[in-house]
Formats: structure tokens, sequence, C-alpha cells
């Protein structure tokens, strides 16, 4: 028989993880990319013999396939997606095809901000005890973990672009962290179309599957009430009592599930903020649904050292914590990293400005915060935003002057905190190389 013809758009991390897999499962694999893919991910499609191009669409070897894994960076709207799918071929994103060769256990984790967080917790909690892997959005792709390594349960981070395209898959367990109007130019400018989209890690899930979400959201709730789903539902709250699911009382975290309940003093949580208690709440209710020891979860929660460029304490120098939350990519991050701050702050903030609304922020500027340091490209908006509000706003263009000024103004007992709430691409590759460009600068104090 011939093989089934797997065409892959896209030659990243997604892209070859599914040409991998996808060779080891017989489809005679062709992978398309539009830019040039990087040298690493050549290496490895040459090495394993899977045909590729880069630079160019071969339309007519792509329109012969059977099957399209389209990467999560390709808009529906581009041309040859339109066309694909007018040729009624099958698009599936990674996570739908690589779900396919495992009958692991699913976490699957969604939402606006709070992903990262919440998977790596959950991992962390649930792999004292069980075989886990950690993949999506984070480090290797799925199809790759898959092919390496088939754990028996996955904690998955998954974006919206990658729900945009399943078919059949479904978490076992589903989290949705919240949901703020985010990537709104690939949904049409629609919000209502981005929280469908959100909402599709329920679509195949059963009643003997489960919704962790955070129901101080109103967008979430009033979704749920127009559109009532199978999954039983675990809500997570800071202001309200829940029976079932997680809540706030008299600063414990309280979990009950079918009557066992567990209790966590928030004292004892090693992440700072009130949207770390929420992302608390949900890895934890999520381990708990899976029978993690109360104990071990609650030891979790106390060492957890906390991921990478999301409030990370750097250093302390002269008695000045410094702070990097580069990854805070957007004014609602930025918002929960202000809240959590409890000494007076001098926050460099900046970059590419996606059409923010500082407003919700201007309660903690004019609370907290008593210089601002400017960074970025849109630095002329920030500028007026914020000028009569704090006694100093000083802006450069350079990450290591930033830090040099914000050491100047310092005091003992400050915090200097980067927060950007905009974008990277002006001055930097990605947040991340922000993030580091932030560290060693201050490192170098
Ligand atoms: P994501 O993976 O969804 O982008 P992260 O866990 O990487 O989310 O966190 C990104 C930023 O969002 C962090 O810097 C933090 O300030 C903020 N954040 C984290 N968790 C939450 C939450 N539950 N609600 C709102 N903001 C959050």
């Amino acid at each position: 028989m011939a093989k089934q013809r797997l065409v892959i758009l896209g030659g990243g991390e997604s892209g070859v993880g599914t040409a991998l897999l996808g060779k080891e499962k017989g489809f005679d694999v062709f992978v398309s990319d539009k830019g040039k893919i990087k040298e690493k991910y050549k290496d490895v499609l040459i090495h394993n013999e899977i045909e590729w191009e880069d630079e160019k669409h071969s339309e007519k070897k792509i329109l012969n396939a059977h099957m399209v894994m389209k990467s999560p960076g390709i808009p529906d709207k581009a041309p040859l997606v339109k066309t694909i799918r007018e040729k009624g071929i099958l698009v599936v994103s990674e996570i739908e095809f690589a779900a396919q060769y495992t009958s692991a256990t699913i976490i699957g984790i969604t939402g606006s901000n709070g992903k990262t967080t919440t998977a790596t917790l959950a991992h962390h909690i649930l792999k004292q005890k069980l075989e886990v892997g950690l993949a999506g959005n984070i480090g290797d792709s799925f199809a790759k973990q898959i092919l390496e390594k088939d754990y028996p349960n996955y904690v998955l981070e998954i974006s919206s672009f990658q729900l945009d395209d399943i078919v059949d898959f479904k978490p076992h367990i589903a989290v949705i962290t919240n949901i703020t109007p985010d990537h709104l130019d690939r949904y049409d400018y629609k919000f209502e179309n981005y929280i469908a989209s959100k909402f599709r890690i329920t679509m195949n899930q059963t009643k003997d599957d489960y919704l962790i979400y955070d129901a101080d959201d109103e967008i979430i709730n009033n979704h749920l009430k127009e559109y009532p789903i199978q999954s039983q539902l675990l809500p997570f709250s800071l202001t309200k009592t829940i029976e079932n699911g997680a809540y706030l009382k008299d600063n414990n975290i309280i979990i009950t599930i079918d009557n066992n309940q567990m209790i966590m003093p928030t004292t004892n949580l090693a992440l700072e903020g009130k949207h770390n208690i929420k992302n608390a709440m949900a890895a934890s209710t999520a381990a708990h649904l899976l029978k993690i020891r109360k104990q071990t979860i609650r030891e979790c929660l106390e060492n957890f050292q906390g991921v990478e460029h999301r409030l990370e304490h750097v250093l302390k120098i002269n008695k000045v914590q410094y702070i990097n939350d580069s990854k805070a990519t957007n004014v609602n991050s930025t918002y929960y990293a202000l809240e959590s701050m409890d000494a007076p702050t001098v926050w460099i903030v900046g970059g590419v400005d996606k059409g923010n609304n500082y407003e919700e922020l201007f309660p903690f500027v004019n609370e907290k915060v008593k210089a601002i340091i400017c960074l970025g490209v849109d630095n002329e908006k920030l500028f007026n935003t914020f000028s009569n509000m704090v006694d100093v706003i000083i802006e450069t263009q350079f990450m290591s002057e930033a830090v040099k000024i914000a050491y100047k103004i310092a005091e003992a007992g400050d915090t200097v905190l980067l927060s950007p709430a905009c974008a990277s691409f002006d001055l930097f590759e990605n947040y991340e190389d922000r993030g580091r460009q932030f560290k060693n600068a201050v490192r170098n104090l």
C-alpha cells in the first residue's frame, strides 16, 4: 500500500517534531517552510532523511498531501492554507497529530497568562509520584517527546493556535487559567473568536473529564453559562467560597474534591503575587485530582523555584532587590507584577506597544512606583501617560543604561522591577534575550 503523505508547514520545533514522529509512524513526510529553517532543525531533517524545502512553498507537492500539519505560527488566512482546505485536505495541529500516538493521561493547560508557570508547577508536583512529561509550548515538542519516551502522563502547555486545529484531541484534565484579549489579529479582531478558541480545549471532553478554571474570570463564567460543557467543573477563586474546587479562606488555599479536602497556607508559597496563588490553585487542584499526597503537594508549592523571566529574583545589591519579569509582554501580566510589589519600586517598562491601555496600572503606579525608566521604541507614549504620576521618569534605548539608572535611583529597601508590558522585538531578539540582558546588566553592577 502506498504511504500516506504528510505535509508539514513550518520547520520549527513542532514541525520537525511532527516530521520525526510521522516518519516513524510510516508516513511519507515533506516539510515546507516559507521562511528559513534554522540550521539545527535542518540538520535533524537531513540526518533523518526527511524531505524538506525552505524559503518557498511548492504548492503542487503540498496539495498532494493526505494530511497537513500546520505549525502554530501560520495563520489560517494564509492563501496556501485556504487552498489546502478548499481541496478538502485535513489540516491538524501538532498536538492533534501527536496525541493519536499516545494513550497517556493528559493535563492540558491553556489561558492568556500563567500557562507556563501553571504547567511547570503542575509538572513539578506530579513528577514526585508519577512518570510525567512536560511539553507543548515548553521545551521539546509533544511529538518529539512521544517518540523519545512515551510517558504515561503529560502536562501540556497549549496555545490557542494549537487548539484551532484539533479534531479529536482532548485532555483528561483541562485548565483555563484566564482569558483576556490577546492575538486578536489572528481572530478577525473578534474577542469572541479567541474565547471560543480557548474553549476548544473542552470540546471533546466527556463527563469523565475535568475543567479547572478561574471562577473570578467573568469572560470564562459567561462563556460557560452560554455554552455548557460535558466535563466536570472544578473552579478556583480568590473571592468566593467554592464547594468543589479551590478557594481562599483566611490566607489558606482550600481545595476540595469529592469531600476530600486539603489546606495550604499562602504564606508558605514560594511564588509571590495574587496571580501565583491562582496558578498554585490550578496546579494543585490537578495534582489533588490525580491523588498526589497532600503533603507532597504542600512541599512542592513551598520549594518551587519558579520559571525564568517570570518575577524571577535576580540579586539583592545594597538591600535593593532586582526582579526580572521580562515575560510580561502585555499590560495584564504587568498588572499582576506591580500588584505583588510590596516595596517602593523602580519600574523598567517599554518595548513594542501593542495598542496598550495602561489605565488599569494607574492605582499601583500611584501607590508603589517611585521612578519609571522607559526602555524601547514606544517611550513617548509611556512618557505622556505616566509623567505626572511619578517624580522621576527617564527614557533610554539601552538595557545596560536602564539598569545603571535604576541602580542610582534605588535606595535600601526598594525593588527594581523589569516588567515591560510590551513586546521585545524592538531592542531584543525575544523576551528571553531581554531578560538575560537585564540579568547580565544587574550582575555587572
Ligand atoms: P504564559 O505562558 O501564559 O505566557 P507565564 O506563566 O509565562 O504565562 O507568565 C507570563 C506573565 O504573566 C508573568 O510574567 C506574570 O507576570 C503574568 N502571569 C502569570 N500568571 C498569571 C495569571 N494567573 N494571571 C495573570 N497574569 C499572570
